[in-house]
């Protein structure tokens, strides 16, 4: 593979390239690189940048940019397509959240620095190599290990900063999560300057899992048909959820946690969430629902300490259901989640 410093998007109409961004040299003067691929579709249209791993750990989003180059010909594309799989390379070789070495966090570096250390110089190329060339992003993430949440986008607001709700909407998934950000992160820093990166978080750190590939593909497709990139009518559920705080249980005690309930299940007052067991004491913890709730992950690692997160919980006062999209060609699917919480008898405040 051929390593450049300056990366030239402009190719021909129906042309797929492959390159690699040379950032820094480590310290045997081995180069650090991270690589891309650029599709230019047969239509004219937007540039949408797709990354994942900017945590090395974070796998699934990777194998989602793979599908999306393998599955979406330039025959059918209406503009760019960017796709950097790996972008934090060193994490990713050291099966890592961060580079063991550097120990910075890439997505709090944004927009990076050129003469900064190893991983605020990957962060100044990608951001100005590729994120200053986007009309808009799609950053595939994963939770940490163990903290295995349903797909679902993350709006982040800083200091007044407000993204566009309409973008994290276009994924089409049940549930969009907003919360407070941080300085330094990719899709604060790309939104400050006028394009706007959805964080997507599909499933859980160091696995390759086809359910939520398939949704992070989803997701995808359905944010390129929402823009007019691709062909066909997105697929938006009848209702989406805003939820603005979400209900962390934690285990009392040390052991092992069994989980009784699944990411995406609707669980009444008082039911059963997980066992813990403590094999040395042999006591015994029953977590259950304080309320009627809606589980938006579980813990998949089963070694808890005690207060160690075991699910995490949206209450029905906290999820705001969403009004319908103002777009024409928009298919509406139906809401799992509206229709467990019916069946239950449970309201969604609209
Ligand atoms: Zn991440």
């Amino acid at each position: 593979m051929q390593y450049t410093t300056e990366v030239d998007l402009d190719i021909e109409a129906g042309e797929i390239k492959r390159g690699a961004v040379n950032c820094t040299e480590l310290e045997d003067g081995s180069p650090v690189v991270f690589p891309y691929i650029i599709m230019k579709g047969k239509y004219k249209g937007p540039t949408l940048l797709l990354n994942a791993a900017l945590h090395g750990d974070e796998l699934n989003g990777i194998e989602v940019i793979n599908r999306v180059f393998e599955k979406i010909k330039p025959e059918d594309l209406h503009g760019t397509i960017i796709g950097v799989p790996v972008v934090n390379t060193l994490a990713f070789r050291a099966r890592k959240r961060v580079d063991p070495i550097d120990d910075k966090n890439l997505n709090r570096v944004f927009p990076g620095r050129e003469n900064g250390t190893v991983t605020e110089r990957i962060a100044y190329h990608f951001f100005n190599d590729f994120v200053r060339k986007a009309d808009f992003g799609i950053d595939l993430h994963t939770g940490m290990k163990g903290h295995l949440l349903l797909p679902h986008p993350r709006i982040r607001t800083l200091n007044g900063f407000i993204p566009s709700l309409e973008h994290h909407r276009a994924l089409g998934t049940e549930f969009i999560f907003q919360n407070e950000g941080e300085k330094g992160m990719l899709n604060i820093e790309a939104g400050k300057i006028g394009i706007p990166i959805v964080c997507f978080e599909i499933g859980v750190a160091s696995v390759l899992d086809e359910y939520y590939i398939n949704a992070g593909f989803k997701g995808v497709i359905n944010f390129m048909r929402f823009y007019d990139m691709l062909d066909g009518a997105p697929e938006i559920p009848k209702q989406q959820v805003l939820l603005k705080d979400y209900h962390e249980v934690i285990s009392p005690i040390g052991g092992l946690f069994y989980p009784k309930v699944k990411p995406g299940d609707v669980v009444s007052k008082n039911q059963l969430l997980g066992i813990t067991k403590s094999p040395y004491s042999g006591e015994k913890y029953y977590v259950r629902a304080s309320d009627n709730c809606y589980i938006i992950g579980i813990r998949s690692q089963p070694v808890v300490r005690q207060g160690t997160t075991v699910a995490w919980l949206m209450t029905f006062e906290k999820g705001n259901v969403l009004p319908p999209l103002d777009r024409k060609d928009v298919r509406i699917i139906p809401s799992k989640l509206f229709n467990d919480s019916q069946e239950r008898g449970i309201d969604i405040k609209e």
